[in-house]
């Protein structure tokens, strides 16, 4: 089946005992038993409820791993999956990663004697001799956040397994109707499923998708221990998002892709990231390894002033965190998604004052341009 098939066809979306063809909210927190010797499916909504379980095998088959489990965040998923490694254990780990990433790494879970060594993972020799008898995983996102650096997904999930390290990625900016990172050898998939897979700035959601069944029993332990889930009606909102997601997506990078040629004409501008420009140093690796190029833009103005003035300025973009809505969103790394990230760390990262992250929304590419050159011109 092709992928926009799949988005709508799971196996998940009739409901068994009704016919109901959109997954019912089942706002429930705990389910009668037959009887002590003859127990139910489920029990209680924090292990397992029947609108969140659609949810989970729905991401399950389009990430293609065999067991999906979603959180009250993305940044809940990617704690949970943190709570796999003991005190001791070492990570490496993307150097430009989210911002909330990097944050709980180095203030929470560095003090559970869990520590991470963040380096350049577009360059697989930096993931090798980061390695340390005490390393457990890599943890990388590609592409990166917000400068867009390609990582070989294969061949670092390859290097992992050389030295039994698992291999968690980080999905989020291309979900897997464009990336999928199990299928490249990944073990864990993460998503903030409030930005592509919601897609509506409506919903804060986290799922994340393993390969191997040990591991999912694993991870549903720490899942229903921990308790970090997503509520009925929330996962009901995502799966509403993800049946558009292929429609959304192509949109998007349609008009991304165009914005960012238009970007690379301008005199106000000093540089632009975007993959699929073929002067982006990841563009033959993402052409292989990835369906897409995906729908964020980042720029940086040839002055701080100028970045101001067009964050100021524009008038479709929502000015805000976030990104993957249907609305375009513009945002200020510095300020936003890294203001986690010390300012001396990420003037080394090139997490400079004079970058912008613009995620491309579904408005008409022309109306975007004309907005933007008005707010460069004012
Ligand atoms: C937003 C985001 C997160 C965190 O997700 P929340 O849903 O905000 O908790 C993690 N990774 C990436 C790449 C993100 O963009």
């Amino acid at each position: 089946m092709h992928f926009s098939t799949k988005l709508l066809h799971s196996g998940s979306e009739i409901d068994p005992h009704t016919g109901a063809a959109s997954v019912p909210i089942y706002q429930v927190s705990t389910f009668g038993q037959k009887s002590l010797e003859e127990p139910g499916v489920y029990d209680y909504a924090r292990s397992g409820n029947p609108t969140r379980q659609a949810l989970e095998d729905i991401i399950a088959q389009l990430e293609g791993g065999v067991r999906g489990f979603a959180f009250a965040s993305g940044m809940a998923a990617t704690s949970t999956v943190l709570l796999l490694l003991s005190p001791g254990d070492h990570l490496i780990v993307s150097e430009d990663i989210y911002g909330g990433t990097y944050r709980v790494l180095t203030r929470v879970f560095s003090r559970l004697g869990i520590t991470a060594t963040f380096v350049d993972t577009s360059d697989l020799d930096n993931i090798k001799q980061a390695i340390t008898p005490q390393t457990k995983a890599l943890f990388l996102e590609s592409p990166s956040n917000p400068l867009l650096k390609i990582t070989d997904l294969a061949g670092a999930a390859a290097l992992a397994r050389q030295h039994n390290l698992l291999t968690i990625v980080d999905n989020t900016f291309m979900t897997p109707y464009l990336q999928r990172p199990l299928e490249l050898g990944a073990d864990i998939v993460i998503h903030s499923a409030t930005k592509y897979l919601g897609g509506h700035s409506d919903v804060i959601a986290g799922l994340a998708v393993v390969k191997d069944p040990d591991l999912a029993n694993e991870l549903y332990f720490l899942q229903n221990s921990f308790g970090a889930v997503l509520g009925p009606q929330d996962s009901w909102l995502v799966m509403r998002g993800i049946k558009t997601l292929k429609v959304r997506l192509d949109q998007q990078q349609a008009s991304a892709h165009k914005i960012a040629e238009w970007l690379v004409q301008q005199p106000e501008v000093k540089e632009v990231y975007y993959p699929g420009l073929p002067h982006h140093p990841g563009h033959q690796l993402a052409a292989r390894q990835a369906q897409g190029f995906g729908a964020i833009v980042s720029f940086k103005m040839k002055s701080v002033e100028q970045a101001r003035q067009v964050l100021n300025g524009v008038k479709l973009p929502v000015l805000a965190v976030s990104l993957g809505a249907v609305e375009s969103i513009i945002s200020y790394p510095v300020t936003m998604s890294h203001a986690a990230i010390p300012q001396a760390r990420r003037q080394e990262l090139g997490v400079t004052d004079d970058l912008i992250r613009l995620s491309v929304g579904l408005e008409e590419a022309e109306d975007l341009i004309a907005d933007l050159s008005q707010a460069f011109r004012i």
